[in-house]
Formats: C-alpha cells, structure tokens, sequence
C-alpha cells in the first residue's frame, strides 16, 4: 500500500510549505472552519493547536453559529469553531481545561445510551471480541483488519446480531470505559462546551431503516433534554454521512444546526444548516499540519489524491 503523505505521522507537513499555502490561507479567511475532533490523546499537543487558532483564528461558539443562522449574517472572518464527536472522558479531563485557560468554546457530540455507564464503543468493543476468539457468520471470511469497514457497511440489523454473536463467542469481555455522566454533561455546557445529539448507540444512519433512524435521533433527543433540561439544537451525524431522513427528523424536533464529516470548510453563512462541513482532526496533529488542514489546503490535495488514485 502506497505510502499517505497526509497521514498524522508528519509526512505531510511539506504541504505548510507548498506556495499555494497563502493563498489557501487568504481563501480560508473567507470561510467557515468548524474542526471535528474525537478525544483528546495528547493534551500538550492540542493546547499548542488552540494556542495557534488563538493566533490565526477567530474562535466562535455553536451559538454564534446558530445566531448567524437565524440573522441571516455571516460569521466573522476566519471562524473556527471546535466540536468533539462521541465525546469520551478525555473531553471532560483534557479538552475542558485546555479550552477554558484560552477562552475558547466548544461542543460535544454524545452517544445518549452510553453516557452514565461504563460500556465501550462499540467499534472499539467489536475489535477487542474479535482479537479474543469472538466469531460472527457474516465477518467469518475476509480480514480482521477489515472489520470495522464490513460491519459499517452491512445493514444495521445484520451489524447488531453480528456483535451479538461476537459477544457471545469471545474467550474475554471487553474492558470497562467509564463514560460522561449526565452530571459531566452538565460540567461541560457550564464551561462553555455546548452539548449535542450524536444519536442513541451510534449506528450507520444510511443502513438503518426508517423506524430506527427515527427512533435514533428522538431516544438520544429525550435523554439529552432530561438532563440538560433544555432541548439539544445541535446534531453530528454519526461517520459523518448525511442521510437526508434524519434530516427531515431533525428539522421536526427544531433541531438548527448539523454536522457532517466530509473533511472541508464551508461558508461563513451556512446555505444548508443542517449540513454543516467539517475539517477532521486529531489532538496528536502537528502544528504545521494542523495550519494546512485549517487552510484547506490538505484536505484539497486529499481529494485531488483520492481522484488521481481512483
Ligand atoms: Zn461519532
């Protein structure tokens, strides 16, 4: 498998150097930057990279971006906003304090079924079984590397009953991850960490029926208002895919803002609220390439990579 310039390891840091880096800059000052990070894993990491949004960017919150929304005005140039998807403790013990000494708001996407216990992800949870002895039928054949990309992509009850059948036949259980509680959630929204719906357990929307996208999106909606005491305005579409169903459940609830996955800025003004972009990061993302993700200019040369491979 060819070598990934772009991949995390600080290959594709040349890229801060190409020349049409400024000029990358100078377009994305025009647009809107909202960052998708999972946990934080390297806390010194990821306070250099709010140190560097403190410099070159204006962050904003996820109300400022509602506001603008609803005023039909755009954003100020160069707004980042930062948005952590399924929210582990990490963002509670190394996000929150990270963004509170720098000022810098945020939001948090939760899974509603997890929060309060101490069950892991369960991608996290199918790899373990699946190095432990665990068997599934449909996963019999093919590569464990390729687990997550087959159970991702078969229909929604064929992924549940394949767990089952993992669960059951693995030598160990998985190991214990303590989740956010619905106090943490209430810690988090008061440090300025707004809170929003990522849905129920975190299924593929696109291979979920009606029935259960629905029952997706209004059981984590229920929870999150219960212990919120407010109802969320905000959903991350779990993997990033927009599914257009849960796009009409979503506008139903009063829902004003979504998020999508697909690695690019968008406009300062949003034309399309509940199919907002976003830049995918990760805490362990160097400085130099943290700035041409945040340009544009790397998930630019992704996509002409991904053309020019395929
Ligand atoms: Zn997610």
């Amino acid at each position: 498998m060819a070598a990934d310039p772009c991949r995390p390891d600080g290959r594709g840091e040349w890229l801060r150097f190409a020349p049409v880096q400024p000029l990358f800059r100078a377009r994305a000052a025009q647009r809107l930057a909202v960052l998708a990070y999972h946990g934080v894993t390297d806390p010194r990491s990821f306070g250099a990279q709010l140190d560097r949004l403190r410099r070159l960017a204006t962050p904003v919150s996820l109300d400022a971006v509602q506001q603008a929304v609803t005023e039909r005005r755009p954003l100020p140039p160069r707004s980042v906003l930062v948005t952590f998807d399924d929210a582990d403790r990490s963002v509670l013990t190394h996000a929150l304090p990270a963004l509170n000494d720098r000022g810098i708001p945020a939001a948090a996407f939760v899974i509603s079924e997890l929060i309060g216990t101490e069950r892991p992800f369960w991608w996290h949870e199918a790899d373990f079984l699946a190095r432990h002895g665990g068997r599934a039928r449909s996963l019999d054949c093919g590569h464990p590397s390729q687990l997550l990309r087959r159970l991702k992509a078969m229909p929604d009850p064929d992924r549940r009953r394949s767990l089952h059948e993992l669960r059951v036949s693995a030598d160990r259980r998985p190991p214990r991850q303590e989740q956010l509680t619905p106090a943490d959630l209430l810690a988090l929204r008061a440090g300025g960490v707004a809170i929003g719906n990522h849905t129920q357990g975190h299924p593929c929307l696109g291979r979920c029926d009606d029935v259960t996208v629905r029952a997706e999106i209004t059981g984590a909606h229920e929870a999150l208002t219960h212990w919120l005491g407010e109802p969320p305005v905000a959903f991350a579409y779990p993997d990033g895919g927009h599914d257009p169903r849960a796009e009409a459940v979503l506008q139903e609830l009063g829902y004003r803002l979504g998020f999508l996955s697909d690695h690019r800025l968008g406009p300062r003004l949003p034309h399309h609220p509940l199919q907002i972009s976003r830049l995918q990061v990760d805490s362990t993302t160097s400085t130099r390439r943290f700035d041409t993700i945040l340009s544009g200019l790397e998930p630019a040369y992704r996509r002409w990579r991904g053309h020019a491979v395929a």
